[in-house]
């Protein structure tokens, strides 16, 4: 599961599936590899993501319909300059990879951000803050 995560970042499968900026890739890449070297497993769920999606997302959470979602799509995601994406995994996963961004964060003096630490919680997101490197 993650070597096709990794291969679908290579080969373009990627850039529909995810179509992360640099920093979004590169942390992704980071949890991946911490996540196989600790054997877990997650599966990539979006990356990229346009306003016009974020609205039907969250007209569909209004309607009652929350398939596929754990909270309501923030209008000014991330996700719409690809700056973020969503993993699915079990909690316990989750929690780990979670604590290991933050701590990656602090430890890099970096904007990571775990959905897991959000009100309400979003523990399948991940995003790499406002600012970029550069
Ligand atoms: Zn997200």
């Amino acid at each position: 599961m993650l070597d096709k995560v990794i291969a679908d970042l290579c080969s373009g499968a990627g850039a529909v599936q995810g179509n992360l900026d640099p920093e979004a890739t590169w942390l992704l890449s980071v949890v991946t590899d911490f996540a196989r070297s600790s054997g877990l497993t997650f599966s990539f769920e979006s990356g990229l993501r346009s306003p016009t999606r974020t609205r039907e997302l969250q007209e569909q959470w209004d309607a009652g319909n929350r398939a596929g979602l754990t909270v309501r799509p923030a209008s000014d995601s991330l996700h719409h300059k690809g700056r973020a994406f969503d993993l699915v995994a079990d909690k316990r996963t989750l929690d780990i990879l979670g604590d290991f961004v933050v701590k990656l964060a602090t430890e890099m003096n970096r904007r990571f951000r775990w959905g897991g630490r959000f009100l309400p919680p979003d523990p399948g997101h991940f995003d790499v803050g406002v600012e970029s490197w550069t």
